[in-house]
């Protein structure tokens, strides 16, 4: 590698630090995500020295578990659908099970104030709003087809959608209210902000991930929420670290810098130091610009991670003696625009006497209830699941919550998403190594981005950027 590629001119030791000659590995991996681990695991498998640094004391980052009535539960990521082939391909390799969402019985949406059952993926409005929506989303997998997931600012129109909202998008294209009502509600279930927020173009780059708006949205069939984790989604990291060597992973170890030379990577973290040849950086972009790198990254790579907000997002579990809306035909689901809480769905665990909801506070009433305490999203959840439900709801035997938005080790969540202008300015920055620092995390990924599928195939595609760079292994 010449300095050129790497850009390295500052010498790879500080002077005020000494690292031990232990303390060199082949690879350094930062964050102990899916993704991280992922790409960390496999390398490992090709016989490399590697070693995850991690900020939090605890695997998992987007993903984690939680206990509700001493039930283990998802306080992150949690449903996988029948084409996310990567992540379905591990939980495979790591003995882990997957079940089916419940989802027998009628849907529930509250519009106007008023809370109507439905089946299907559109709920019943006029046939007026029925017919709007439709050629909406039709429109919409349309426009997702002319795009490469994996290069969306290459689009033909890419200038044209990377220039609007989805807002400015639907005001265009959509002519009745209880239609507009619906994609509102579909934009913040599934991209976790307002559509005044995030630009079309990273709307139809997330479609084409995923191969269609409805995939995305629905539980059935192909949908992305059609299946769960036996015993919890948090499971996946926890497995992949077992796989690590041991002594392979350090947590409680935010990194702060990251020093590039001809000679190695020097990584910087709240412990103390370790060196490289190479360097995967598995944060979504906005956390990767808290890590001071010297040289500086390329300004398109910095302008991105300066770019692309995290989704805002807080996650609630509703525990109830019994899930007593199964008794009435309805699945669990229930969706909203008046919110706060919702979208709303069943996370009852197979075999359990009990009854759990799982429902997310999102967008602007994410952010309205991030500062409050847990007590007041206890009672906002509980009032609108009584407006969905009826009053059964009003007596819950347990809760819990993450806020993930105060969590400064994601800042939000489901995942980074762009405003107008980032994805055609600076999107091409994304994957793009710079010298020995490789790229990986959802956000990267060329499917499902932005899902835990997204999350291992970035990892897996680091690793292998990485593997074809550092000299083959010889088998004993
Ligand atoms: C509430 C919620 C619900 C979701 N639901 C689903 C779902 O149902 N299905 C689905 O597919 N996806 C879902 N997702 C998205 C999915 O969880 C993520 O896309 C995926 O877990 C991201 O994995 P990652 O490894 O790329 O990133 P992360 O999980 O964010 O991992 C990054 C890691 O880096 C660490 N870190 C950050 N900064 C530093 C630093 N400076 N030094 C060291 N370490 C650092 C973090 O602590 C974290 O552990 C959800 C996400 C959330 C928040």
């Amino acid at each position: 590698m010449s300095p050129d590629q790497t850009g390295a001119k500052a010498p790879l030791h500080g002077p005020e630090l000494s690292t031990k000659p232990g303390d060199r590995v082949d690879v350094c991996v930062i964050g102990a995500g899916v993704s991280g681990l992922r790409a960390a695991q496999r390398l490992t498998e090709r016989g490399l020295a590697v070693h995850v640094l991690e900020a939090r004391d605890r695997v998992g980052g987007r993903t984690m578990g939680g206990l509700l009535c001493g039930e283990a539960v998802d306080l992150g990521g949690q449903w996988v659908g029948p084409g996310q082939t990567r992540v379905l391909a591990l939980c495979d390799e790591l003995g882990l099970d997957t079940y089916p969402q419940y989802a027998e019985g009628r849907r529930l949406m509250e519009i106007d104030g008023r809370v109507r059952g439905y089946t299907g993926t559109v709920p019943r409005m006029s046939l007026l709003g029925l017919a709007d929506a439709g050629l909406a989303m039709r429109s919409l997998n349309r426009a997702a087809r002319s795009i490469d997931p994996a290069a969306p600012w290459d689009a033909p129109d890419a200038a044209i959608w990377d220039r609007i909202t989805m807002d400015q998008w639907m005001r265009r294209h959509l002519h009745t209210r209880g239609a507009r009502s619906l994609m509102k509600i579909i934009a913040r279930a599934i991209y976790t902000c307002e559509p005044h927020e995030i630009s079309m173009l990273c709307v139809l780059g997330s479609i084409a991930g995923a191969g269609s708006i409805e995939i995305q949205a629905e539980v059935h069939g192909e949908g992305a929420q059609h299946s769960r984790i036996r015993g919890g989604a948090f499971q996946i990291a926890a497995r992949l670290a077992d796989r690590l060597a041991p002594g392979a992973l350090t947590l409680n170890a935010p990194v702060h810098a990251v020093e590039q030379s001809e000679t190695g990577v020097l990584v910087r973290h709240a412990g103390g130091a370790l060196t490289a040849d190479r360097l995967i950086v598995a944060l979504p972009p906005a956390l990767a610009a808290g890590i001071h790198f010297q040289p500086a990254l390329p300004p398109a790579r910095l302008q991105l991670q300066a770019r692309m907000p995290m989704g805002s997002v807080i996650k609630a579990l509703v525990a109830y003696e019994r899930p007593f809306w199964r008794d009435r035909g309805w699945s669990g689901e229930a969706i909203g625009e008046q919110g706060p809480f919702g979208p709303v769905a069943d996370a009852t665990p197979p075999g359990s006497p009990h009854g759990f909801l799982v429902g997310f506070f999102v967008g602007e009433h994410g952010r309205a209830f991030a500062g409050l305490p847990e007590t007041a999203r206890r009672d906002a959840a509980v009032r609108s699941l009584c407006r969905y439900f009826g009053d059964e709801a009003a007596m819950p035997i347990g809760y819990v919550d993450k806020n993930w938005i105060a969590d400064p080790w994601s800042q939000g969540g489901y995942a980074g998403f762009t405003a107008p202008g980032t994805l055609t300015a600076c999107g091409r920055a994304l994957r793009v190594p710079r010298g020995r620092i490789h790229w990986a995390g959802a956000e990267t990924a060329t499917r499902w981005i932005g899902y835990i599928d997204g999350a291992v195939a970035a990892g897996e595609r680091a690793a292998e950027e990485v593997a074809e760079l550092l000299p083959p292994v010889p088998r004993e």
